[in-house]
């Protein structure tokens, strides 16, 4: 053991993208059912999480795009106030390698301008679709991020080289079995399933004393039968008694101490 905070064994970070229609608006803007996908995010999953998580007594990071702030400004603000970190993820969910430089460099600027007018200045960035470039890197250095939570390399975070060099940022790595995405949306899978997959990795992550990150976007996880698995996996974890789950920043900050 011995890397994290006295007391406790392992890690676990709950990360939420609030992508709600971001996404679809930009690829799909005609399809309004499809849009209203995302419209289930702010209506019902926020507050339901939100619940769930007072309930446990633990808290999250939002990975919120520019475009849900600037849609959604009270229930960002909701977030904020309950306690929990909200951070960078794109303006409008953009598939950031398929944008021009100039562009890319709007969506950060405007991202950046969303936090800011509900109070935000963002110490982590998740790159929507996990899409990472030298680019990315750039910006969020002359940003002034912290961390990123992109790369799929390990399972403890790290102080985050790239091309050979020290960029200052923290990665708090990430891992597609860990995301909730595919079992629901991807595929319809049942609650269950998704279960079997994520219990046995934390046990063993937990063993080992490691740290463990969940990828979860409120319009798939908020229905009620999935939140319910999450809620019974977060019971399981608090039962361990000495299992520290914590935002990115603070998992970030502490990774940062004992690194470097
Ligand atoms: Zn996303």
């Amino acid at each position: 053991m011995g890397f994290w905070p006295d007391g406790y064994r392992c890690a676990v970070f709950l990360s939420f993208d609030y992508d709600a229609s971001s996404a679809v608006m930009w690829r799909l803007p005609l399809d309004v059912v499809a849009q209203s996908r995302g419209r289930f995010a702010p209506k019902v999953a926020i507050p339901r999480i939100l619940d769930m998580l007072d309930r446990q007594g633990v808290r999250a990071t939002f990975f919120t795009p520019g475009w849900t702030v600037d849609n959604y400004p009270e229930s960002v603000e909701e977030i904020i106030s309950r306690g929990h970190e909200v951070a960078g993820h794109g303006y409008q969910h953009e598939r950031m390698t398929e944008i021009s430089a100039e562009a890319e460099e709007s969506v950060f600027d405007r991202m950046m301008a969303a936090l800011e007018r509900v109070g935000v200045k963002p110490e982590g960035y998740r790159a929507p679709y996990w899409l990472v470039s030298d680019r990315t890197i750039r910006h969020l250095r002359r940003l002034g991020f912290r961390y990123s939570s992109n790369f799929m390399d390990d399972d403890m975070p790290y102080m985050l080289r790239y091309r050979g060099e020290e960029t200052g940022l923290v990665e708090l790595p990430v891992e597609w079995m860990l995301d909730d995405w595919p079992q629901f949306e991807t595929n319809r899978r049942a609650p269950d399933d998704a279960y079997r997959l994520w219990k046995p990795e934390f046990e063993g992550i937990y063993e080992l004393g490691r740290y463990f990150c969940l990828t979860c976007h409120p319009q798939a996880i908020g229905r009620i039968s999935r939140l319910r698995m999450l809620e019974r996996l977060i019971e399981e974890m608090k039962a361990k008694g000495d299992v520290w789950f914590a935002t990115g920043r603070e998992i970030a900050d502490w990774t940062r101490k004992k690194l470097s």
